[in-house]
């Protein structure tokens, strides 16, 4: 991304954001104070920075200035799905939503296993501006899971990350080739966990709501599983894992045993995860139907209880657009996936509300880990940093509709639901991208 870099030192807008409550776990920050941005970077942070002539001022007292929120978990659909998402439409979505920086998923058209397509992505991001743009490249080839993409010409091309996303790694022997390889190249690996043999042919989580919808449920041990088999291979390689969209209590307690062992593993959740239940689907809501799919209400309390004690690092949206043709029809034949960009921070900031974390620890779970665990820069306030912001009103109220939302789809069981809290301003390398 040099070139955006160039961007930015061209970038002379000025302004002084006032009066915030500043929010920046890499420096331990939770006060009242004042930002300025110059010149694409944080130039000044402090309780209060004397107005400058020719400076635009932007009052903020009431609201919450965090570094710009990093959603590692993304399905942007480009290229080969645009009909679901593009990069236009879903930075849209991202900045509206205060992310920005988005790390999306390389299930494309074709996936995201060569430098071309890589390449594009990272082109059309440029094109696109707004938010920046981190590729996950695949695992294996094709996602078929028989032999490794080429990490290092992936790299190379600007991937920071690889996942199969949307499939997990069934070889064991190749999930621990991968995370030697990703070793070498200094990649992030990111664990779609799920036992196919344990989840094929699933649609909700197994146990009473499968049996009442006579459909075939995904057991809690599909999960617990994989996590078991990634942690083993991360001790065995030495090099992190990465787990993506934390769904069970199951899986929680083997993240908890492998931090006493002090094996290096780190862990993502949605905000579905933590704010909704399988009850969600009872009524065959084919917008409630996401892999790994909504469990029950004790997974759920455990997913929280690991937020709040550092189990589980991130909070990912796991953003997965898709069209009517792909929801609005029978249960057994819709497509997983609800979009989140846009109810992530309101979602989390309920946890805040209710006591489960403090409002430094929402930083850190929506940017400054995520940003540490991607390897890119981000996540911090300290002066000198590209000035990438996001500024939150936490009580402003609104309503989920499809008018308010930025995504080409709409699939969110959310809608209608009013939410608290909201990005008010999102700022990119010193450039105001939301509001519009
Ligand atoms: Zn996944």
């Amino acid at each position: 991304m040099g070139k955006t870099m160039e961007e930015e030192s061209l970038n002379t807008e000025r302004f002084l954001i006032r009066g915030a409550r500043i929010l920046d776990p890499s420096q331990g920050l939770d006060q009242e104070g004042d930002l300025l941005v110059e010149g694409g970077r944080i130039a000044a942070l402090d309780r209060e920075i004397p107005v400058e002539e020719g400076v635009q001022v932007i009052e903020a007292r009431g609201c919450w200035l965090l570094p710009g929120l990093v959603d590692m978990h993304v399905h942007l659909r480009e290229p080969g799905e645009e009909w679901k998402e593009d990069l236009e439409s879903g930075l849209r979505a991202a900045v509206a939503g205060g992310f920005t920086a988005v790390a999306c998923m390389p299930n494309t058209r074709p996936p995201n296993d060569s430098p071309e397509v890589t390449r594009y992505i990272l082109d059309r991001a440029r094109e696109v501006g707004r938010a920046r743009v981190y590729p996950v490249a695949c695992i294996s080839r094709g996602q078929e899971g028989r032999e490794l993409a080429p990490f290092g010409e992936l790299r190379e091309a600007g991937a920071v990350a690889v996942s199969d996303d949307g499939r997990p790694v069934a070889d064991s022997g190749l999930m621990r080739l991968a995370l030697e390889y990703a070793r070498s190249f200094d990649l992030t690996v990111i664990s779609h966990a799920e036992d196919p043999g344990l989840s094929a042919g699933g649609q909700v989580n197994e146990g009473p709501v499968s049996a009442r919808l006579g459909v075939k449920g995904i057991p809690a041990e599909a999960e617990a599983v994989a996590v078991f088999r990634e942690v083993a291979l991360a001790a065995l390689v030495g090099y992190p894992v990465h787990i993506a969209h934390v769904s069970t209590a199951a899986a929680v307690e083997i993240l908890r045993r492998a931090r006493e062992s002090g094996l290096p593993v780190t862990a993502e959740t949605a905000p579905h995860y933590f704010t909704l239940t399988e009850e969600a689907v009872l009524d065959y809501n084919t917008l409630a139907k996401v892999n790994p799919p909504l469990r029950s209400e004790d997974d759920r309390l455990a997913i929280r209880e690991a937020l709040s004690e550092g189990l589980i690092q991130v909070i990912a949206t796991d953003h997965a657009p898709h069209s009517p043709l792909e929801k609005e029809v029978e249960f057994p034949a819709a497509a997983f996936g609800m979009i989140g960009l846009e109810t992530a921070v309101p979602l989390t900031l309920n946890l805040v509300r209710e006591g489960v974390i403090t409002p430094l620890r929402m930083a850190e779970l929506l940017s400054t880990n995520p940003a540490r665990i991607l390897g890119v820069p981000g996540g911090t306030l300290k002066p000198g940093s590209p000035a990438d912001l996001t500024l939150i009103d936490p009580d402003r109220v609104w309503v989920v509709t499809e008018e308010e939302l930025h995504s080409k789809n709409k699939n969110t069981p959310f809608l209608g639901r009013e939410m608290r809290g909201r990005a008010v301003l999102t700022v990119v390398g010193g450039r105001i991208v939301w509001p519009e």
